[in-house]
């Protein structure tokens, strides 16, 4: 496989499933954790490496190193292998997306932004989420009328804090998430709940249907419901581990122990929550966004300055979501024919909100 992002959490857990499963990995692709990157060297021996910034080139202890995003670019159309794991941050990893695609090659996708900002412009066929929940809701499917689906979510660090102590609470706080580890920028759009609507927006593209929601599952023990429209509904339950849908996104079939089951005596409960505005005001454009899905370019690039902002304590927690509400009310209007409409209203709402 060519991997974007090994360095970062779901890189990490791919190269796990690679050792599990003894699969072979061409090119390493990571930002700049060099230290990080020249271990994975050693571990898995790629052909190629691509870093973010040519002053760490000649860190990585590789003969064969690249950067930056032409160096990305050109390891996809070089590269033999034909599945991509795209496990990079944010809109950065729209065009390797694009890229892929357009080598003919297999896409195993855990950069949702990629399906946020432009579903309507990349072919579903072409690729495998990696997301827990869109992983849940294909497991589940089966040859029966579907009423609706619904996706979990955990809550974030925030869902047990006092209402009023949102607006004061530290980036140290919001990255401390309550069920497992994961990136920045995912950990911050989980307390906001931005992540559920990127994920309802993911599963709009790729089970092409609006009649999603989403609710609070406090133990993410369950991921993914599906409503028959006999009146049955149907959970996909497994332990917390991205390793599961890392497995069959690339293998499609997985016939050994990835996980250990889940003990529901040893579980004993589980608590359902609505997911409510006055916690997560983002969640007051939810059907808005499935209705319009085209103007998630706008959700997400508001979101990643936001969200970068915060993390450099240069706003406060809730102003994530008030700077995302404000854009998508200025670019409510935005017209969107091809790729390069996405790329240019990206870059001006990254300009409204102060990049
Ligand atoms: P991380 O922040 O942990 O990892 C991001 C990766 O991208 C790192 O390897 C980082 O490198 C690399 N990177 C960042 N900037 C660049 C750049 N300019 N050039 C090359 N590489 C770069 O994120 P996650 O693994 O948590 O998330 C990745 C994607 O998967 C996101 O879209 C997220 O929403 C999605 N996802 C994540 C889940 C999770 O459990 N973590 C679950 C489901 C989806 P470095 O660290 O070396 O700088």
């Amino acid at each position: 496989m060519i991997l974007l992002g090994s360095t970062g959490s779901i890189g990490v857990n791919t190269l796990e499933v690679a050792k599990k499963f003894n699969l072979n990995v061409e090119v390493l692709v990571a930002g700049s954790n060099i230290e990080l990157l020249n271990q994975q060297i050693k571990a898995v021996n790629p052909v190629k490496v691509v870093v973010a910034q040519q002053e760490d080139v000649s860190k990585v202890h590789h003969r064969n190193v690249s950067f930056g995003e032409a160096g990305i670019l050109e390891a996809i159309e070089t590269s033999t292998t034909q599945t991509v794991v795209n496990a990079l941050v944010g809109f950065l990893g729209l065009r390797p997306t694009l890229k892929a695609i357009e080598c003919g090659k297999k896409i195993a996708l855990a950069n949702k932004e990629s399906l946020v900002v432009a579903g309507a412009f990349i072919d579903q066929a072409k690729l495998m989420p990696i997301d827990s929940e869109h992983f849940g809701l294909w497991y589940l499917l089966q040859d029966r009328a579907v009423a609706s689906m619904t996706i979990t979510a955990s809550g974030g660090s925030f869902r047990d804090y006092p209402l009023k102590s949102l607006k004061s609470v530290t980036v140290k706080e919001a990255l401390n998430h309550p069920n497992w580890s994961m990136g920045n920028k995912i950990t911050i759009d989980s307390a906001t709940m931005t992540n559920k609507l990127f994920e309802l927006l993911e599963a709009k593209w790729l089970f092409d249907t609006t009649n999603l929601d989403a609710i609070i599952e406090t133990k993410s023990l369950i991921h993914a419901l599906i409503n028959f429209k006999d009146g049955s509904t149907t959970a996909h339950i497994a332990n917390a581990s991205m390793q599961l849908p890392i497995a069959y996104a690339i293998k499609k079939e997985v016939n050994e122990e990835v996980l250990k089951p889940v003990d529901l005596i040893k579980v004993g409960s589980l608590e359902f929550r609505e997911i409510k505005t006055d916690r997560y005001p983002i969640w007051e454009v939810k059907d808005y966004m499935l209705q319009n899905p085209h103007l998630g370019v706008v959700l997400n690039a508001a979101n990643e300055v936001a969200v970068a902002k915060f993390l450099k304590n240069e706003c406060a927690f809730l102003d994530i979501s008030t700077l995302t509400l404000k854009a998508l009310e200025k670019f409510d209007h935005v017209k969107l024919q091809n790729l390069d409409d996405i790329f240019a209203i990206d870059k001006e709402v990254r300009v409204y909100c102060g990049t």
